[in-house]
């Protein structure tokens, strides 16, 4: 079973065969961290995610080496520091560690690396100058610039003719600028704002230099995958390309990376989020009211080049879903068995066609169907092995590895639990005294606190009612 990915530079579908199979590398554009996520930024986070666990299934979990940056440098970050009076690094200290608690609610794997721009000065100034060396770049007014026409191969990616684009050119044209579409590898930063010192002046980087500079000094070129939102097609990562192989005097955009994924963008109830509508939903809210693991399945339900709409019906489905997963689970508890490749094989197969996780999803269900079936037969046996291989293929997608009982009871907190639990014990004991008025009271009295109780043969379960 080969893994196909499709690669936004060739636009279509092609078999994934790594420069070096014992070394994986993939990186991904990373969050800007100057406030809170957005449910948005969520997306290439999960998806991704799911790609680095199924490469690590696939190369083994030592082989893959997978990047993820944090922007610590940017304008939107100096804005905030200015406006809070406070160094930047308080800022996106605070921000990095909001993302990180959110991400891990969502079941998202730590990336090997986290490379931040803070760290990488003296990377970005090499790498410059080694684009200046080669005639790619030129410094102007305390600027230094990518000479887009000094590439052939710019526009690639994104299928953009530089002709053209200079034609109906809309960018900034800056008096220093030889060309419109040249843009900023490093610039004079303003009075009060961070800088670093350069051989162009004291001055920061430009945005798309982190990331060529961060994935040469950490992973080494050409790498593997590079990943990220629809939007960053061009220009981000149409220059990180120019930038890559120029620095090295390269022409062939595979000198940098050599498969190139995009997730599409999510809507909230069809409409684009953005701060002037108002409807900008923060990762960090949602998830305090509702479980990671159904913002998880939602994000995953639709497949990850396709436009995802957010809304309320969405979260009740994939909810419902996953207690339906769950409930199967919780029925065969205690049972064991070894997962069979038969029953994960369509979960697999589905994953490693370019991540269709709807059809992943839908071999969950399945599973789960085999598993129901086998109990129903009274197969424990069978119902083992359904029970591992619905397990397993949910650790793939990064699902249903909660403990079934913790599921169901939400977020009880813990002194409702042990009240819960003294209140179970405590029926017991009236039922084995055979006083079963005082056992019916109690019922009844977990009832009022919206608590069902389950009497099954693996004893008593409970879960809040919904
Ligand atoms: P930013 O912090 O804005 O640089 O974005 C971080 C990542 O989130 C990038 O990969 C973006 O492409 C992605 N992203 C931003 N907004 C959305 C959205 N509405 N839907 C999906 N991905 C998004
Ligand atoms: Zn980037």
């Amino acid at each position: 079973m080969v893994l196909r990915l499709y690669d936004t530079l060739a636009r279509e579908k092609r078999d994934f065969v790594p420069r070096d199979p014992k070394r994986v590398t993939m990186y991904v554009c990373g969050p800007t961290v100057y406030d809170f996520a957005h449910i948005g930024n969520a997306r290439p986070a999960v998806v991704f995610d799911v790609l680095y666990r199924l490469l690590r299934h696939t190369f083994g979990e030592g082989a893959v080496i997978y990047a993820r940056n944090i922007t610590d440098v940017d304008d939107k970050i100096n804005a905030r520091a200015a406006s809070e009076g406070v160094p930047i690094g308080r800022i996106t200290a605070r921000y990095e560690a909001a993302y990180l608690e959110d991400m891990g609610k969502l079941g998202v794997l730590a990336p090997t690396l986290a490379p931040h721009v803070t760290d990488h000065m003296d990377a970005i100034i090499a790498q410059i100058g080694a684009i200046m060396e080669q005639g790619c770049a030129y410094a102007a007014e305390g600027h230094v610039l990518f000479d887009v026409s000094a590439y052939e191969n710019y526009g690639r990616l994104s299928r953009r003719n530089l002709d053209d684009m200079i034609a109906g050119a809309r960018v900034e044209v800056a008096p220093y600028k030889k060309n419109p579409h040249d843009f900023v590898l490093w610039k004079p930063s303003k009075a009060h704002e961070p800088s670093w010192p350069s051989p162009w002046g004291e001055g920061r980087p430009g945005w798309h230099i982190e990331c060529s500079a961060m994935i040469e000094e950490n992973l080494g070129l050409p790498i593997d995958i590079h990943g990220g939102g629809i939007d960053l097609v061009f220009p981000h990562h149409e220059n990180e390309i120019a930038q890559g192989v120029c620095a090295h005097g390269h022409s062939a955009p595979d000198a940098y990376a050599r498969y190139w994924m995009h997730n599409g963008f999510l809507t909230i109830e069809q409409d684009k989020m953005s701060k002037s509508v108002g409807n900008v939903l923060l990762l960090h809210d949602l998830v305090a009211q509702v479980p990671g693991e159904v913002v998880r399945w939602a994000l995953l339900s639709a497949h990850y080049r396709q436009p995802l709409d957010w809304s309320a019906g969405l979260i009740t489905q994939s909810k419902s879903a996953l207690d339906r997963l769950y409930g199967a689970l919780r029925r065969s508890a205690g049972m064991g068995g070894e997962a069979d490749p038969a029953l994960l094989a369509p979960v697999l197969e589905a994953a490693r066609d370019d991540l269709n996780t709807p059809g992943a999803m839908a071999g969950l269900f399945a599973m789960a169907s085999e598993l129901e079936r086998a109990l129903n037969a009274g197969d424990q046996a069978r119902a083992g092995v359904a029970r591992a291989s619905l397990c397993a293929a949910g650790e793939l997608l990064g699902l249903l590895q909660d403990d079934p009982e913790t599921w169901f009871r939400g977020g009880a907190d813990e002194a409702l639990a042990e009240q819960v639990e003294a209140l179970i014990a405590a029926r017991k004991q009236a039922k084995l005294a055979r006083d079963f008025a005082e056992a019916d009271r109690i019922r009844d009295e977990l009832t009022s606190m919206n608590i069902e109780v389950m009497d099954g043969p693996q004893g008593t379960t409970w879960r809040i009612r919904d």
